[in-house]
């Protein structure tokens, strides 16, 4: 009888990693197990579906069960849960939540890409009505219906990590009055170095969102948002504190977890019971920079673990070199990039510092679309090897972070990076590309 692989969670790692399976060992059985009622869609996707810009989530969906069931001969269960995992009997207990029943699946091997979910604070008022968090597109589609049943005019966002970013400019997009609500001085502050993040507070403020930082939530009331200097209406309140790893399956089986809770998982993507692997938002992964384990969701990476898990799921070898930390967005027209350590991140990880902002432009600043960017460059004291960089700027600063993210991959130090042959005429760039430019400043302080 062939082998059988079973998958929980049809999403980005638990569909990449079945397809790559597939390629490589076209003789299993492939079971993929998914709780909600899509395949393979876009997350990062889901500000842009309130937002209006993409007319309907089906064009978030890469590719369809029936696709995967045909291309692919992957027998995908939808609206099917998997509710406990048994190792030594090597069964998933499965709730087809259609038609009710329960039943058992046998596995030789077990892929989990259960993903992760929003983080809710324990506040008074959290399990109240139209408090919502947004990690899959069910949630998305949720949260859009909501939003215009209710012909939703306030809504309030609780926290400013990217997620948050995205949806207060999406429902600003959407029509809707938007407040955030941060607790920290600035957004994604735990991204960004203070003085790198409070260029992003007149950004987001620019759109017409009441952000409000520096003030903390202390509960919810139908139709009403509390915090310090009081109540804020709310229709809707959307939860964008970031997200804990969705392991509760993993842990209750008895696998072992790691950073955050998050399923720890060697080099490979296996985890600690033999022929059982883990990839995406739900499992743990390595900061090649930091040199530690880091519980980083991002779709990036969900797609990247879950195609060595695949290949070795497959028959072959395939091992995770590890992330070093990047990521992009853009907020209302400004565009913002971070890879590496922050300061705080590398000075916790024991490296002493130094670092230079530069100002700068977006392309030769005698153009008439050039637009202001900053550039932050953290390096080690005495090797100079580059810790970090990150971007804020109007349109094509933020994607220069791939420089940066290369050059951390090639423990580059910041003279390697100023003598990097990059392009330049002047619609494209200065003289000096703005990532040479800070990793300059710095290389003069190492
Ligand atoms: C609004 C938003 C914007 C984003 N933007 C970006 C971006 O710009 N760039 C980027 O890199 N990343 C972005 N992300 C993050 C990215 O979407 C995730 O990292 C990625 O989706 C993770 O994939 P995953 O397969 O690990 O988990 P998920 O996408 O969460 O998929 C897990 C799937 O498993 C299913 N599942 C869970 N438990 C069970 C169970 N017990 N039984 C059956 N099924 C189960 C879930 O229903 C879900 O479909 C964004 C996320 C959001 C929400």
């Amino acid at each position: 009888m062939a082998e059988r692989l079973v998958v929980v969670g049809g999403d980005a790692a638990g569909m990449a990693a079945a397809s790559q399976a597939r390629r490589r060992d076209p003789s299993l059985d492939i079971v993929a197990l998914e709780r909600g009622t899509r395949t393979s869609y876009s997350a990062c996707g889901i500000p842009y579906l309130v937002a209006g810009d993409v007319e309907s989530p089906d064009d978030l969906v890469a590719r369809t069960p029936d696709e995967f069931r045909q291309e692919h001969r992957i027998d995908v269960r939808m609206r099917h849960e998997a509710t406990a995992i048994d190792l030594d009997a090597r069964t998933v207990e499965v709730r087809d939540l259609v038609h009710e029943r329960t039943f058992r699946l046998g596995f030789d091997q077990l892929m989990v890409g259960t993903g992760a979910r929003p983080i809710r604070p324990d506040l008074p008022g959290i399990d109240g009505p139209h408090i919502r968090g947004v990690q899959t597109l069910d949630d998305g589609c949720r949260m859009l219906g909501e939003a215009r049943e209710l012909e939703c005019r306030d809504v309030v966002v609780v926290g400013s990590g990217f997620i948050g970013l995205e949806m207060a400019e999406a429902f600003v997009r959407w029509g809707a009055k938007v407040t955030m609500v941060e607790a920290n001085e600035r957004p994604m502050s735990r991204q960004l170095d203070p003085d790198v993040g409070d260029r992003l507070v007149t950004a987001v403020r620019g759109l017409g969102i009441d952000a409000r930082f520096g003030e903390a939530v202390e509960g919810f009331e139908e139709g009403l948002v509390h915090t310090a200097s009081g109540p804020l209406r709310a229709d809707l309140v959307v939860l964008g504190l970031g997200v804990a790893p969705e392991a509760t399956l993993a842990e209750e089986a008895g696998l072992e977890l790691g950073t955050r809770g998050s399923i720890r998982v060697n080099r490979r993507q296996a985890t600690s019971t033999p022929g059982v692997w883990a990839a995406g938002d739900c499992a743990e992964t390595y900061h090649r920079v930091s040199q530690r384990r880091i519980h980083i969701a991002l779709g990036t990476v969900a797609n990247k673990t879950a195609r060595i898990a695949g290949v070795n799921i497959g028959g072959g070898y395939a091992t995770f070199p590890g992330v070093v930390g990047t990521a992009i967005t853009k907020v209302c027209g400004t565009e913002v990039a971070r890879t590496g350590l922050s300061t705080e991140e590398a000075e916790r990880a024991g490296f002493a510092t130094v670092s230079a902002t530069v100002e700068t432009t977006t392309i030769a600043g005698y153009l008439p679309d050039a637009q202001p960017m900053v550039v932050k460059a953290i390096a080690e004291q005495v090797t100079g090897r580059l810790l970090g960089m990150q971007i804020v700027g109007g349109s094509g600063a933020a994607k220069r972070i791939d420089t940066a993210a290369t050059a951390l991959s090639a423990e580059m130090t910041v003279d390697d990076v100023v003598e990097l042959d990059l392009s330049y005429a002047p619609p494209f760039s200065s003289t000096w590309d703005p990532v040479q430019v800070a990793a300059r400043v710095v290389a003069g302080k190492v």
